[in-house]
């Protein structure tokens, strides 16, 4: 078998903004159920075992969302130890998540440091471009507090690897 990449959404369409183009938030409406909710620990079990059943050389497992980071920090520690778990043939393995950035506190930032994930953070054009389209539910900007919003300040405060355009 080939290398295997994953592409989880542990929270579906749930996200903790609103912009303005978002795909999701419309989408969702027009399914029979808007949400199954966030993923069990057990479907990411189910899911992580089959990957290493299966792959050879690497694994890759990036997370997206909707956001993500819903799920909480725990659903991604056991993600980190179920790979530990699983991999028994020391393959190479790659984790990646993408962010809308809302909920990054330092307690993700160092999870995600020695955890080794490559982190895009979505961010569009400009602050004013961004300010405009990209905000949460009640309309409020989502870049952090004393943040300027360019990428040395994302990477000084979190170690984000690089921004992303979209999600
Ligand atoms: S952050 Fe992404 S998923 Fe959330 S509302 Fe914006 S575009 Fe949609």
């Amino acid at each position: 078998m080939p290398p295997v990449n994953l592409l989880i959404k542990p929270a579906s369409g749930l996200c903790n903004m609103e912009c303005d183009y978002c795909f999701y938030c419309d989408e969702t409406q027009k399914r029979k159920q808007a949400s199954y909710g966030l993923m069990s620990k057990e479907t990411l079990d189910n899911v992580i075992r089959k990957a290493f059943s299966y792959a050879e050389q690497s694994v890759g497992i990036a997370f997206q969302g909707g956001e993500p980071t819903l799920c909480g920090i725990d659903f991604f520690e056991e993600a980190v130890r179920l790979v530990k778990q699983y991999n028994v043939n020391n393959l190479k393995i790659e984790f990646a998540l993408q962010t809308n950035g809302y909920a990054i506190t330092e307690e993700w930032c160092e999870f995600f440091k020695k955890n080794h994930f490559l982190v895009g953070l979505s961010v569009d054009g400009t602050e004013a471009t961004h300010d405009k389209y990209r905000h949460d539910k009640k309309g409020r900007r989502n870049v952090p507090e004393g943040s300027s919003g360019s990428q040395a300040d994302e990477e000084k405060r979190c170690g984000f690897q690089y921004p992303y355009s979209s999600q």
